[in-house]
């Protein structure tokens, strides 16, 4: 990312006291130095926070994480270590590229802890309700022994010019180092079709059962398996809350059957922001709109 601080750190762009370096990760002083040893870890590959990354990236990021946190204790005398991260403008995240913090403790060192909020109302029961991950029993349901033989990472964008309209998706996968890129268009379609064509064109275009995590920044596809919506449809006889049917049936029906061989994990991206595969995705569609115009 060109303008990214993080990235022209790793770049070398802009200067940096580095704690440590390796394939994958840099760490870095923070520059605020208000806690002795206060140290960033970011990933060398551009992406936002722990919301749009790539496992590959997050475990590469951690194992850094703690490998660094061992040796300010083993080695440098703390006795222990915050580490945290901060995701989104709300949550305090002041620079887009996912960083972790560090900060070295020492016994009645006299820092004081950041939060220091006035007691939750509502009780461990009601949020533990609200906040429990309910997809995670479905997901085990016949899937944790589904047997796989690689990884992709598929992002996936639709575009429609006019809801009603002309339409394009798009399909990036990522797999062992390759990248391959789908593309197609169509006339009177709509944003919501487009959107699941980009994931069904992926998908089917996967020859063997993959464990396979998917980027989208469309909620309409994302929360149906996020939020559970298909389990209704499909209790329901596809149909929805009001109860007429869903819309969209044939192109749920048959992503469903396009999920059926791999090991899916769903992940929600912010569109129009700064993750680049989106971004190239949303690209590669709305060029498909524009051939459709030709
Ligand atoms: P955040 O608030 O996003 O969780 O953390 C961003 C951190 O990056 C802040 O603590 C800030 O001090 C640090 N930071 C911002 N710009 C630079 C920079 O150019 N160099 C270094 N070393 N740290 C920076
Ligand atoms: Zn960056």
């Amino acid at each position: 990312m060109k303008d990214c601080i993080f990235c022209k750190i790793v770049r070398g762009e802009i200067p940096c006291y580095k704690i440590y370096e390796d394939e994958n990760v840099l760490a870095f002083l923070d520059i605020e130095n208000d806690v002795y040893g206060h140290t960033l870890v970011v990933p060398k590959k551009h992406c936002t926070n722990i919301l749009d990354a790539e496992d590959e990236t997050l475990a590469q990021v951690m194992k850094a994480v703690q490998k660094i946190a061992k040796h300010f204790v083993d080695d440098c005398g703390f006795d222990g270590v915050h580490t945290f991260n901060n995701n989104g403008e709300v949550a305090g995240q002041s620079v887009m590229h996912l960083h972790f913090h560090i900060k070295p403790r020492k016994t009645n060192d006299g820092i004081k802890s950041e939060f220091s909020n006035p007691k939750v109302e509502a009780s461990l029961e009601e949020i533990c309700e609200k906040l429990k991950l309910k997809e995670e029993k479905r997901e085990c349901q016949g899937e944790c022994d589904k047997q796989t033989v690689g990884n992709v990472v598929l992002y996936t964008d639709g575009a429609c010019s006019g809801n009603p309209g002309l339409g394009g998706w798009a399909a990036i996968m990522q797999s062992s180092g390759k990248t391959k890129k789908l593309s197609g268009g169509e006339e009177n379609t709509t944003n919501n079709r487009m959107e699941l064509m980009g994931v069904i064109s992926g998908l089917e275009a996967i020859k063997k059962p993959c464990k396979v995590d998917i980027y989208s920044d469309s909620a309409y596809v994302v929360n149906a398996f996020l939020q559970n919506w298909i389990e209704g449809w499909l209790a329901k006889g596809w149909k929805g809350s009001t109860g007429k049917d869903v819309l969209n049936i044939e192109l749920w029906k048959r992503l469903l059957q396009a999920m059926k061989p791999h090991k899916v994990a769903w992940h929600k991206v912010k569109g129009h922001a700064d993750n680049e595969l989106n971004n190239e995705c949303d690209a590669l569609a709305r060029a498909e709109i524009d051939k459709l115009r030709l």
